[in-house]
């Protein structure tokens, strides 16, 4: 039966090799890199499996003097590498898809503080890779060291091939690599590779060539290059020198996968950017080539697909989240259920993988960076043991995961809510200003559990350890969330912060009682909740001042790439921001606060104090049904999400998921209930 997506699953003739539809999943960092391989390979071959018609790896090192350490990227340095990434390949071409590798040399991007080789860069520049400010600098490359580049680009080329490649990338994007370096405001060399912009285009042009002519007969050569780093005049634009270096290099690549830099501009949460945001940089490129061009834009809707591709705007739909969070997104659609996309929220929870050098995640799919380790599928999961009843309490994220996976599973589940409304936090904090796609996590479960008959809710139904043994169920999950403290404690405070002052806490202002005046939010949280809070309060009059005792506002945004956009927002907002500061003590009218490093203590006014700290677990029915379960009234008893250990949405999300999985098993608590790459 013909449907406006066909256009989606048409083949597309890239170079010599031909992908079996528009679904394109461009390359992207995951954690497990060159140490994990087995982990990383089982989770590109979920993709190829859901439907993805080119499934690429992360950047991958072709040689030791461009080490990316600390992260964890591909590797692909001598012949040894090969068997590893054929693990990958196959679990690709298994399922009819391409495989494409991202070859990459860095110049100081690269920190190689594995490898202690100096790096190279178009000139002696200090190194950005690592954690941005690794002490050290780049040696100036020389032209034999480029013609040098060229040769272990070529001979990684010829590798990747071995390895199964179909598709060999160039890389030149997200401000990281020595091809983007010499293209851009870095090159100010006086050779022929420096200049004018047919000189600056020499190496990213020498590059190509030098890869059609090693495996071009039988990979395609695609290149992935940034047109716009979102800096001006200063940076390159889509509509400057971009547009030239298109231009002169259009036919030469078999694909261009054209983007914008840096990476926090490429993957921007939803917070601040919404889906196809960046076609209006990227819609030049197809009028200047007749070469297959892939862009992203975090596209979820498959109309929104349709529409990039009818209005000329790309002829694959590159995707590095929307895959993340629904490795089944393309078959979804190729089946006629697009209702069932699990769409991404644009959280970057999935990016802290690679920033915090483990395993990636994801707030949607709780089932993504477990395919191997654990053996999840995330659309499979195995049948009910027994006719055991399950009593839910609680549908926030993780009660409605849990709920939602143990009907799949085939059991009779109960899940009750004191609320009217399901979602729990996220109802609450999706609410907040520019979250509004997180209720995504909510929406898809509640559709799931739709079509699950046996999974029965009852909203606006408060238990008690009474109704909950009344009720009769064997089995009873808890998850009843928490609550955020009044008190101040938290990481810095061990004890309650003394004082007289109207305290607020976020629970307090997502249920609409908002303070007004001068208002100071203490973040001893550190993640997104107060800079939003900042921004709601901001919105409604409130003079704010947000004071952390982190070096940084909203320290761990960094890992999410969004604090840059956060900071820039408060300071547009007029909140003052005070980092290395604590709330020592307060009264109605003013808050003490004391300066972590000097010990210097001030005195500020204020009518109103918002602590964003610890969260109390709401574990109290747990504690009172525990008797039950020791005699014998309940045959389990299992507590998950915030009531157990407050955390993150995906970590919420993840734990329902956990306990449908392990719902009826046997777990052993001496052993790791997962594989370990060693
Ligand atoms: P999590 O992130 O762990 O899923 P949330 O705080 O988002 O936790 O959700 C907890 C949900 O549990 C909330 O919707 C709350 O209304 C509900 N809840 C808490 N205690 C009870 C109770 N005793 N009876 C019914 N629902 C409850
Ligand atoms: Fe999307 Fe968040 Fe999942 Fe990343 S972690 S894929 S941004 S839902």
């Amino acid at each position: 039966m013909s449907s406006r997506y066909d256009i989606l699953f048409q083949p597309i003739q890239i170079g010599p090799v031909r992908a079996p539809n528009r679904f394109y999943q461009v390359p992207h960092c995951n954690g497990f890199g060159h140490r994990m391989m087995q982990g990383m390979a089982v989770m590109r071959g979920m993709k190829a499996e859901g439907g993805w018609g080119v499934v690429c790896t992360e950047e991958t090192e072709i040689h030791y003097t461009s080490d990316l350490s600390p992260f964890f990227e591909g590797r692909i340095w001598s012949d040894d590498d090969i068997p590893a990434w054929q693990v990958m390949t196959d679990a690709v071409h298994k399922h009819g898809a391409l495989a494409g590798i991202e070859l990459t040399y860095n110049s100081h991007d690269a920190s190689n503080l594995y490898s202690r080789a100096s790096a190279f860069g178009p000139r002696s520049s200090g190194i950005t890779g690592g954690s941005g400010y690794e002490p050290g600098q780049t040696r100036a490359a020389s032209k034999d060291d480029l013609k040098q580049v060229r040769k272990w680009h070529r001979n990684a080329a010829i590798r990747a091939r071995k390895a199964g490649f179909d598709i060999v990338y160039c890389y030149a994007a997200h401000n990281m690599t020595l091809a983007f370096h010499l293209l851009s405001k870095d090159n100010d060399r006086s050779d022929e590779y420096g200049g004018s912009l047919e000189n600056r285009t020499r190496f990213f042009r020498e590059l190509i060539e030098d890869t059609k002519e090693a495996v071009g007969d039988t990979c395609a050569v695609a290149v992935r290059f940034a047109v716009d780093e979102l800096l001006g005049a200063d940076g390159m634009q889509f509509d400057g020198e971009a547009h030239d270096i298109v231009a002169m290099l259009a036919e030469l690549p078999d694909l261009w996968d054209v983007n914008v830099s840096s990476w926090k501009n490429d993957s921007t949460t939803s917070r601040f950017e919404k889906e196809g945001n960046q076609e209006k940089y990227i819609s030049f490129v197809k009028k200047l080539t007749t070469k297959p061009v892939v862009g992203v834009g975090r596209y979820t809707s498959p109309d929104s697909m349709v529409s990039a591709i009818e209005r000329g705007i790309m002829d694959l739909i590159g995707a590095a989240r929307p895959s993340i969070a629904d490795p089944f997104l393309p078959n979804k659609i190729k089946e006629g259920r697009p209702e069932d996309i699990r769409e991404c929220i644009g959280c970057n929870i999935c990016v802290t993988g690679d920033t915090r050098f483990v395993p990636i995640r994801c707030t949607q799919n709780p089932t993504m960076g477990e395919e191997w380790r654990r053996g999840w599928h995330p659309e499979i999961i195995a049948p009910k043991k027994s006719q055991d009843e399950i009593l839910i309490v609680g549908a926030g994220p993780a009660g409605l995961e849990a709920a939602r996976a143990l009907g799949q599973r085939g059991y009779h589940v109960i899940l009750t809510d004191a609320k009217r409304e399901a979602g729990g936090r996220v109802a609450l904090e999706s609410a907040l200003p520019n979250l509004n796609e997180w209720r995504r996590v909510i929406d898809w479960r509640l559709t799931q559990i739709q079509k699950i008959p046996k999974i029965y809710f009852y909203p606006s139904s408060p238990m008690t350890a009474k109704d909950i043994l009344e009720a009769g169920a064997p089995h009873v999950i808890l998850a009843t969330g928490s609550t955020w403290r009044r008190d101040g404690m938290g990481r810095y405070h061990a004890r309650p912060v003394p004082g007289t002052a109207k305290i607020f806490t976020p629970d307090d202002l997502m249920n609409n009682d908002l303070p007004s005046g001068k208002v100071l939010i203490y973040d001893d949280d550190h993640y997104y909740m107060a800079g939003v809070l900042a921004e709601l309060l901001a919105q409604n009059g409130c003079e704010v001042t947000l004071l952390t005792p982190a070096p940084t506002i909203s320290y761990w945004t960094q890992f999410t790439l969004e604090q840059d956009r956060i900071l820039k927002h408060l300071e547009k907002l007029n909140v003052t921001l005070l980092a290395n500061h604590v709330i020592a003590t307060h009264t109605p009218t003013t808050a003490t606060v004391t300066n972590t490093i000097t010990s210097a203590e001030s005195t500020l006014a204020c009518d109103a104090i918002l602590m964003v700290t610890d969260r109390i677990p709401s574990d109290a029915l747990y504690h009172e049904l525990k008797p039950a379960l020791a005699d014998g009234r309940l045959k389990s008893l299992r507590i998950i999400g915030d009531a157990e250990a407050p955390n993150i949405i995906a970590q919420a999300v993840f734990s329902g998921h956990l306990a449908a999985r392990e719902f009826d098993e046997m777990i052993d608590p001496d052993l790791t209930p997962f594989k370990v790459e060693r």
